[in-house]
């Protein structure tokens, strides 16, 4: 198994493709950082954990719980700025975020595939399949053997 795929590196603005609108922001990392997912190279939904590590400065920006390892969950994709030649990973964290934390760094690890990139139809079918994927994710990380990489030295405990 490829996994644990251990990913940082500060967030960076998307394309604002309408992550928000349908309740999933996604905090998009670098190429340099995606690059570890080549190994998987599959394009489709992920889980595993994720921080968001404030430095000292914009500590004020964020409240305790924003701060822990949260469960979440990931979308690989092809970059369409780059011609597809490039991948895309894309987080959601399952934590309800007060405010946006673009430039900040987060520090990921991916233990799952949960399933592959799908064509939508509708919206609602898209927001429906999102929600699935969240409830997949939480299930996957019930397993005990996961627990142990909530409290890898990867995070900031
Ligand atoms: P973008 O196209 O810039 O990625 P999104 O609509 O996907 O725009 O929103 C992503 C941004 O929302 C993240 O970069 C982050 O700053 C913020 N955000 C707020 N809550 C979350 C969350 N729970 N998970 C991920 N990002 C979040
Ligand atoms: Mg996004």
């Amino acid at each position: 198994s490829p996994f644990p795929i251990k990913l940082a590196g500060p967030v960076q603005k998307g394309f604002g493709r309408g992550g928000k609108d349908l309740g999933c922001p996604t905090a998009n990392l670098p190429d340099e950082a995606t690059e570890a997912m080549t190994v998987v190279a599959k394009t489709g939904v992920y889980y595993g954990y994720a921080q968001v590590i404030p430095p000292a400065e914009r500590m004020g920006e964020f409240e305790k719980g924003e701060l822990a390892v949260l469960p979440m969950v990931m979308s690989l994709g092809w970059n369409p700025f780059y011609d597809n030649k490039k991948m895309t990973a894309e987080i959601h964290i399952m934590h309800g975020f007060k405010g946006d934390f673009y430039g900040i760094e987060m520090r990921a690890i991916v233990l799952g595939y949960i399933r592959p990139e799908l064509n939508y139809t509708s919206r609602d079918a898209l927001i429906a399949d999102i929600e699935t994927d969240k409830q997949v994710a939480l299930r996957c990380l019930e397993r005990p053997g996961y627990h142990t990489y909530a409290e890898d030295k990867h995070f900031n405990l």
